[in-house]
């Protein structure tokens, strides 16, 4: 099988990794010079937004059996034009690839409860989830560096580094809110706790996409975050599937609601039915005073 690679040049040695084992020749085509141990390594420089890409490819994708990509936004939208443009088969965020009369593929389903598996026939396009893959690094057979000129409808303007106040996915406890807060105010009180537990705070997508009470890097689940700290401390969140699986590699989960029946009741360690109004402030009375206690 001959595998065409495109990537930006950090996720390239994780994709060459994932193209060894099924493909006997290599092509591979990133922006800037790398070392990885492919047949051939194209350097394309000039081509700064989607839609070059997209033309530039859709020629060089003609003489191959299987275009991989990293499932990385970017990708995924140049992956999905190029496969409806040349009429191909396309499958987003593989996990695993394997050789078996055309490809066998696996990815995760129904926000991280199920595993798919799926046949493909060649040629293809795929996006591949590169978390699990080991990067390759080495000398390429051939290099070829060139420009290419670019006309599109869109031109980049300027890029700008996104800065943010902090990283969750360090963070060894969180408090995260939900939308059993009924204020922005109120969050007062939880960053009060939160600065006694030396925690982080984080939320659930309606808190910051909607409400906008906390910034939306701070929302934890499949659109979000994924975190990972030691103690999560889940204060008025139902629990849908959605926000936890960016929680389920938390060591210890802890849920406060005034539903019994809540979902996350399920997926808790520690599950405390009560209002947070009532939890929280108990909290923050029951540490002073133990610090009290302790310095006296
Ligand atoms: C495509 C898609 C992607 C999504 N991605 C994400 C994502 O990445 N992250 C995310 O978080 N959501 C995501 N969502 C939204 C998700 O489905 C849920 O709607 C959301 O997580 C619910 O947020 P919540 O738990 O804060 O609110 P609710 O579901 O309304 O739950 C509020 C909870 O608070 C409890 N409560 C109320 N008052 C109190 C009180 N005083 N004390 C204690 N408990 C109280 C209630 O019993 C209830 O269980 C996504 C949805 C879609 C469709």
């Amino acid at each position: 099988m001959r595998a065409l690679l495109f990537s930006d040049p950090s996720n390239l040695p994780k994709l060459v990794s994932a193209s060894k084992d099924i493909a006997e020749e290599i092509h591979a085509i990133t922006w800037e010079k790398i070392a990885v141990p492919v047949d051939r390594l194209e350097v394309i420089k000039g081509a700064l937004v989607n839609d070059c890409w997209v033309s530039q490819l859709h020629e060089e994708i003609k003489t191959f059996d299987l275009m991989l990509m990293p499932a990385t936004r970017d990708s995924k939208e140049i992956a999905s034009r190029l496969a409806a443009k040349r009429g191909l088969p396309y499958i987003s965020g593989a996990l695993s690839l394997k050789a078996s009369d055309g490809l066998l593929t696996t990815r995760v389903v129904f926000g991280g409860r199920g595993i798919e598996e799926l046949k493909i026939s060649m040629p293809a396009v795929i996006t591949v989830n590169l978390d699990v893959y080991e990067p390759s690094f080495g000398e390429p057979k051939s290099v070829e560096e060139r420009k290419i000129e670019c006309s599109s409808k869109i031109s980049s303007i300027k890029e700008r580094e996104r800065k943010t106040d902090v990283d969750l996915t360090k963070a060894q406890v969180i408090i995260s809110v939900g939308r059993g807060l009924k204020k922005k105010e109120d969050l007062s009180m939880i960053k009060e706790l939160a600065s006694l537990l030396g925690a982080e705070i984080s939320c659930t997508r309606p808190i910051s996409a909607d409400l906008k009470w906390l910034p939306e890097e701070r929302h934890v689940g499949m659109t979000g975050v994924k975190v990972k700290p030691k103690i999560y401390l889940a204060l008025g969140i139902s629990g849908q599937i959605q926000h936890a699986v960016g929680f389920r590699d938390a060591d210890t989960v802890i849920a406060v609601n005034t539903d019994p029946d809540a979902p996350i009741s399920e997926i808790s360690d520690y599950f405390i039915v009560e209002n947070l109004y009532e939890f929280v402030p108990k909290l923050i009375k029951a540490i002073r005073e133990k610090r009290k206690e302790k310095s006296n």
